[in-house]
């Protein structure tokens, strides 16, 4: 599995956190699954992000992605 979150809960909620896109802190921030290595804020990994951003951006939260 995943080594991006530790539970599913913690996906789950929204909470103030840093948004890694526009490198600031937000209200309500989603985790990010970043697959593209090297191209995203940084390297790889898990990355979170805002509302604002994801919109901007097109990103999909973690716990909303089909699997
Ligand atoms: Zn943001």
């Amino acid at each position: 599995m995943s080594s991006c979150a530790d539970s599913e809960d913690d996906i789950a909620l929204t909470a103030h956190g840093y948004c890694s896109w526009h490198r600031g802190y937000a209200r309500a921030v989603r985790l990010i699954r970043v697959e593209e290595a090297g191209s995203g804020p940084n390297a790889h990994g898990c990355q979170y992000a805002c509302f604002s951003c994801r919109e901007a951006y097109d990103l999909v939260p973690l716990a909303d992605l089909p699997l």
